[in-house]
């Protein structure tokens, strides 16, 4: 671990160089960044957000389309002591003055598009910074590129913050997760140990750079194992298809596994020199880890964390990836099943609420005390809001997240389960389980189900007799819903909330 005279996360990558010429990226159009390009870049980078003014712990908020520039704005940031704060490229106006109002960064970084609605916005919070990510002139690009190569590092200690991403905010107003070196510098290791990264890897990615996945699990993975990235806009079927021949591992949300699986020139030649297939964000349905294995003979390895803890489980890089489980915790972070309500620690194989302990987890919620409070134990447990268990082996399940808990007629349902049979029905691409209002049971059981061409006949009666002799009566779905896709954000999670509200009226006049 760095002292607290150097910038903790940057130290760590920067000493950890050991061949400027090799390659930390390649693009799809050829061109090639050595990991010397990277340090002159970010050191650039860093010398411009200096130039504006920025002082440690200044945040530089970020919200731009996915390129090398944009990382190198992040690693620029890092290296200023500033605190990066990427942006969703798809939040309207409004969400943007949200967070740049609730953040006050001491500059925004936006698309030419953008500029005169990011102006507008920063002018009514006193913020005078506004930058474009793009060759105009006056540009960010252009006051890097004018700038000195060389760059002194701000002193950063483990404790101090690197990033403020903001959660989703699926349940009330969206919050800032308060991200530290620490946190970053810790989970990387321990990643790079349990998925065995080292400077011969070739990483694919096709992740969003404004996410936890993208941004950090990805970037900062390769980073201090000097490996490199085949670094994609976004994931494109055909390019990925083109690009898995030279690359030796892939981190991805479960819909990319999905949409490599339904092309006929997925096949096991094209990857059976990689070594390793992780998936994450979202839940990986049984259905996909199995035909992927059979596909490809990889076994998808599925690993769980969210904003604001970091990355805390995965399968094990030796021994079974077992579908359906997100794996044991990695080394240094602490993982306890609780009962929501009072916090009594739950026995193996019962289902609560996972909570999680360690270097990974984040320091609090920017500017909201009480709720940084209110989602952490006494003994400083933090709160996931994740449902699940631990069998006997030591897996993690997660079985659904709290709030998506469907109570009816007094009985628990985990969405998880029922959606695990559904799944398992031939016809069936995959489904989302939902409680929506019911006049009796409270809550009545709903499943949205995507067919696959072959299941065109498929009904909700053949669904509801299939389930029957599977599950408890109280867990079939009362409702079965047939639609072309299910709603999903960009990381591939689908949106449960959108979906209670479209069928909110199911039952109402039932
Ligand atoms: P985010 O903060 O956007 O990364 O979202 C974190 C949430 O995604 C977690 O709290 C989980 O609900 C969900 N999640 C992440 N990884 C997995 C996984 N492997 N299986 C199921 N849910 C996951």
């Amino acid at each position: 671990m760095t002292n607290t005279s150097e910038n903790t996360l940057f130290a760590a990558i920067s000493s950890r160089i050991r061949d400027p010429q090799a390659p930390f990226i390649r693009t799809p159009d050829g061109k090639v960044i050595t990991y010397g390009d990277m340090l002159k870049r970010s050191a650039q980078y860093a010398n411009a957000l200096i130039s504006l003014g920025l002082e440690p712990g200044d945040r530089v908020a970020s919200q731009v389309e996915k390129s090398v520039d944009a990382l190198f704005v992040y690693l620029g940031c890092l290296r200023a002591g500033g605190v990066f704060l990427p942006l969703n490229t798809g939040y309207t106006e409004k969400e943007v003055a949200y967070f740049v109002g609730d953040a006050e960064p001491r500059v925004v970084v936006c698309t030419p598009e953008r500029e005169a609605s990011v102006r507008d916005i920063a002018k009514g919070c006193g913020i005078e910074h506004v930058e474009t990510l793009d060759d105009g002139a006056g540009s960010l690009v252009e006051k890097a590129n004018a700038a000195s190569e060389d760059f002194t590092d701000i002193a950063r200690a483990p404790d101090d913050l690197a990033g403020i991403l903001y959660t989703s905010g699926t349940t009330g107003r969206s919050k800032g997760a308060m991200i530290t070196h620490l946190n970053l510098l810790s989970n990387a290791e321990a990643l790079a140990e349990t998925w065995r990264f080292t400077d011969a890897d070739v990483l694919y990615h096709a992740l969003p750079i404004f996410h936890t996945h993208g941004l950090f699990v990805a970037t900062n993975t390769i980073l201090l194992t000097g490996g490199s990235m085949l670094f994609h806009p976004k994931f494109d079927l055909d390019a990925a298809l083109a690009a898995l021949p030279n690359a030796t591992t892939m981190m991805g949300v479960p819909t990319f596994y999905t949409r490599l699986l339904g092309s006929d020139k997925f096949t096991k030649d094209l990857v059976t020199h990689m070594r390793l297939f992780v998936s994450g964000s979202a839940p990986l349905s049984a259905t996909t880890h199995r035909e992927f294995e059979e596909r490809t003979g990889h076994a998808i390895l599925e690993r769980y964390g969210m904003t604001e803890t970091n990355m805390i489980t995965s399968n094990p890089y030796d021994g079974a990836r077992r579908a359906g489980t997100v794996g044991f915790p990695l080394p240094g972070v602490s993982v306890r099943i609780a009962d929501p309500e009072t916090g009594e620690l739950k026995e193996t194989g019962d289902i609560g609420v996972i909570e999680v302990k360690g270097p990974n987890v984040f320091k609090g919620y920017w500017r909201m005390p009480e709720k940084t409070a209110s989602e952490f134990r006494a003994d400083g447990f933090f709160i996931t809001g994740d449902l699940g268990l631990i069998d006997e082996q030591g897996y993690v399940r997660i079985v659904g997240r709290d709030k998506d808990l469907i109570i009816t007629g007094g009985f628990n349902v985990y969405p998880a389960e029922v959606e695990g049979c559904i799944d398992e029905i031939t016809g069936v691409a995959e489904c989302a389980v939902i409680g929506v209002p019911h006049p009796d049971f409270g809550e009545g059981v709903t499943a949205v189900v995507v067919k696959t061409p072959a299941g065109n006949d498929l009904s909700a009666k053949d669904i509801q007799s299939r389930l029957t002799g599977e599950l408890a009566k109280f867990k079939v779905p009362k409702e079965v819903y047939f639609v072309d896709t299910l709603p999903r954000n960009k990381m591939g999670k689908i949106q449960k909330k959108e979906l209670r509200e479209r069928y909110s009226d199911t039952f109402k006049s039932k």
